[in-house]
């Protein structure tokens, strides 16, 4: 995979990157196309290509580096609010497959949008389908 994942190639230092922190397990780069300026990305150091292919210890460390590069963001730009945020699968708006995380500045008057449409349940559908979820998260 390294040699066709962009992301790898960013960790090899094949491709050149904007770093802000590094360490054994993740590297935080700044998005290319940012969507607002201080967009950053942490980056997994050994390829997986998505969340369901991390393992539970680099899952866990990655959410306290998020933190960390967030609370940064919010120090550096007193900016309003921060969005962490991470696609999983085409579906799902993930362009590179190589598992990421995005931490990205919010503003109250900023262009950027994370939006969906809101749905409904008919009575008891959602606890039906909260059921058949339940029994399979092990
Ligand atoms: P996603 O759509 O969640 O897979 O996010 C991929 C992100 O990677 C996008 O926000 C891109 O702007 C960013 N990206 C792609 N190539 C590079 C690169 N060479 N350096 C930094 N960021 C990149
Ligand atoms: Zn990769």
């Amino acid at each position: 995979m390294e040699n066709i994942c962009i992301f790898c190639k960013i960790i090899g230092k094949e491709i050149p990157s904007t770093t802000l922190y590094e360490d054994d397990d993740f590297k935080v780069i700044m998005d290319i196309s940012p969507a607002a300026k201080g967009h950053a990305i942490l980056l997994t150091k050994k390829h997986f290509a998505n969340i369901f292919e991390l393992d539970d210890d680099t899952a866990s460390k990655a959410l306290v580096i998020a933190k960390k590069v967030a609370t940064a963001l919010k120090e550096e730009f007193n900016c309003d609010g921060v969005n962490i945020l991470q696609n999983n699968g085409e579906a799902a708006g993930q362009t590179v497959f190589h598992y990421h995380i995005h931490v990205i500045p919010r503003y109250y008057k900023d262009s950027v949008r994370i939006t969906w449409g809101q749905d409904s349940y008919k009575d008891g559908e959602a606890e039906e389908i909260a059921k058949a979820i339940q029994k399979r998260i092990i």
